[in-house]
């Protein structure tokens, strides 16, 4: 059953990868706004390096937590920007949460992702509304987390959680980043959503059929 999960973390990834490369300059323009502008080729360099290292680590024989953990840390060590850092050390947080044991119900995919928050977090120091991917990752994970207690079906539970993230991701237009280097350009960036919260809402949304399936 671990394998099974594993090859569905590997496919979330691949569609993780192709929806990267899609937005890949438009991450990158929403970046320039405030930023420095290489949003885009900073995730394309992370799920890059995170599907090569899942691949290998699933050929191997690794079960889905071993293969989050390996795609976090290729995603940490490759990816560079604070986005690199935040990203995979949270699908490591992800992938030691879920074990290799699992087929994940969805009370334990929530409690992975709830890791994987734990972790943005306690690095980052964002809160809601200081403009950051936190935005869309707390209600994805709230949302998430509710569900499974109700027994909401996991496609249709991270699906609407998803949807939380991505309307969440829409509002944070409207604010000034209190975190990261788009701070000193606050004001430039008021009328733009934050693009690590955009790319956040997006990676999960196209996750939604095989982490959830
Ligand atoms: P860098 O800012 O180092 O160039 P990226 O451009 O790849 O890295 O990522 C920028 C994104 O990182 C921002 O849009 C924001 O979502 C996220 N971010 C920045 N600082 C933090 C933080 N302290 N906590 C969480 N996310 C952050
Ligand atoms: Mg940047
Ligand atoms: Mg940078």
């Amino acid at each position: 059953a671990s394998r099974e999960y594993a090859a569905r973390c590997l496919s979330a990834l691949d569609a993780a990868r192709d929806s990267l490369h899609a937005a890949e300059t438009k991450l990158g323009d929403m970046d320039a706004i405030a930023g420095d502008g290489d949003h885009g080729r900073g995730m394309v360099r992370g799920i890059d390096a995170a599907t090569a290292a899942a691949a290998a680590a699933a050929r191997q024989g690794a079960g889905a937590g071993s293969v989050l953990i390996a795609a976090g840390d290729a995603w940490a060590d490759k990816a560079g920007g604070t986005s690199g850092v935040l990203w995979g050390a949270g699908l490591r947080a992800f992938g030691e949460a879920l074990g290799d044991q699992v087929s994940p119900d969805v009370s334990q995919l929530a409690a992975g992702v709830a890791a994987f928050t734990d972790r943005i977090t306690g690095l980052g120091k964002a809160a809601p509304g200081d403009k950051t991917m936190v935005d869309a990752l707390v209600p994805f994970t709230e949302t998430l987390t509710r569900l499974a207690a109700d027994g909401t079906e996991p496609h249709q539970a991270w699906a609407a959680a998803a949807v939380e993230a991505t309307v969440a991701a829409q509002a944070t237009a409207s604010l000034r980043p209190l975190k990261g280097r788009a701070r000193p350009l606050a004001e430039k960036s008021v009328g733009t959503p934050d693009p690590g919260a955009t790319s956040l809402a997006m990676i999960f949304t196209v996750m939604a059929p095989s982490l959830a399936g």
